[in-house]
């Protein structure tokens, strides 16, 4: 039973892209048409209708952060936006000071809009740069150039006091010295937060079925070590397995899943964990975006729906909470999975004996090794001790 709501959020999927990259594995789709005849208006007429029938589900509670995310949010004009976050504020009641976090993709024409984007209200610009080597660029099948990149950032960081920079490594081809060179631009414009994630061949993508040539182990080890060198002493510190942040500049809304905290997602595919005073409830919207507006727009989007078991519990939470370099405290365990500590006492005792969790009462915490080995540390909780 839990005495307190848990810290709530909202994710927002704008699900469109210029194309589809051959690395991604999101719920996105390129748009084929002219991008003024991108279904603006009625997506969002499906957006408030999907955050209309959810709102029972979240009645009196106050949204802490808000995540645009997608696809290319960025796609959508200005106007688009306002209009989204005055949905969003006539039917939610947001914290004061809550942060507002909008993706969006380096091509000059969206640029154009991130002032457009901060005056209706968006607090957090996360950028896709991945790199700053127009070759590399091209290996991703990316639609901008680096050129395009350093316009939007210096724009971005005109218009937004918080912002995060994407990039990729181990990237097809790229070596250390090219690694350096891309962290090197990045931190030339002095960015809050910077996001840094391992190229991964994720199956049923293009690079799947035609994989690049990329680098070995080693050398991905190397550039994980390079990054931990330069990232630490420009001041960042590594809070989360890909997220790197100044003092004071952690994204609170990736915080909030880490923390297994609760989020409500509307749009395709967007995803919910809500949590009541009985169980945890997932649902999930349909992904296909037209499937979903008609969805949305008549009996509802929601297409998955489904208690969490309590012999899931403990994996879930520990799939989140140990990717977080400071883990969290071990008695949000209690509070977030509704479970008695006994649940993962054995096996936590045992990853302890492995090296692989940090030896403290007060907190789960992985320590250096089981960070480098998490797969292998989460398997150990896959299989949970629970018993009714
Ligand atoms: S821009 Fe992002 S969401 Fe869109 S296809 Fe590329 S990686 Fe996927």
């Amino acid at each position: 039973m839990r005495a307190q709501p848990l810290p709530l959020s909202l994710y927002v999927h704008l699900p469109w892209c210029l194309r589809k990259c051959p690395y991604c594995d999101f719920n996105s789709h390129a748009w084929r048409g002219a991008l003024r005849e991108l279904p603006e208006a009625r997506y969002l007429d499906a957006l408030q209708a999907d955050l209309e029938a959810a709102l029972p589900k979240v009645w009196g509670r106050t949204v802490s952060t808000v995540f645009i995310g997608g696809g290319t949010p960025s796609l959508f004009s200005a106007e688009a936006i306002d209009r989204l976050l005055a949905t969003i504020r006539a039917r939610l009641r947001l914290a004061p000071g809550a942060e507002v976090t909008m993706e969006a993709n380096p091509g000059t024409f969206e640029a154009q809009r991130f002032a457009a984007y901060a005056q209706a209200g968006v607090t957090r610009l996360s950028i896709g740069v991945q790199s700053f080597d127009d070759d590399r660029l091209r290996a991703l099948g990316r639609v901008h150039d680096a050129r395009q990149a350093r316009a939007a950032i210096e724009e971005a960081a005109r218009s937004f006091a918080s912002f995060n920079i994407d990039l990729m490594y181990a990237l097809p081809g790229q070596t250390l010295q090219g690694l350096r060179d891309d962290l090197a631009s990045a931190l030339a414009f002095a960015p809050p937060h910077l996001s840094l994630y391992h190229l991964t061949v994720e199956p049923d993508t293009a690079f799947a079925k035609h994989p690049p040539p990329l680098p070995d182990d080693e050398l991905s080890a190397d550039m994980l070590a390079l990054l931990g060198q330069a990232l630490g002493a420009a001041g960042f510190e590594r809070y989360e397995v890909s997220a790197w942040a100044q003092p004071g500049a952690r994204c609170r809304h990736n915080l909030n899943y880490w923390e297994f905290g609760d989020y409500l997602g509307i749009g395709a595919g967007a995803h919910g964990k809500l949590s009541f005073h009985d169980r945890i409830v997932r649902e999930a919207r349909l992904r296909q975006p037209q499937r979903y507006i008609d969805a949305a727009l008549g009996a509802g989007a929601i297409e998955d729906e489904r208690i969490v078991g309590c012999d899931e519990l403990p994996f879930e939470f520990m799939l989140n909470a140990l990717r977080l370099t400071d883990g969290v405290p071990a008695a949000s365990f209690v509070e977030r999975t509704g479970l008695a500590p006994a649940a993962i006492a054995r096996t936590c005792a045992q990853a302890v004996e492995r090296g692989l969790l940090e030896d403290d009462p007060t907190r789960i915490r992985a320590t250096p090794l089981g960070l480098r080995f998490l797969n292998d540390l989460l398997a150990m909780f896959l299989k949970s001790e629970h018993r009714h």
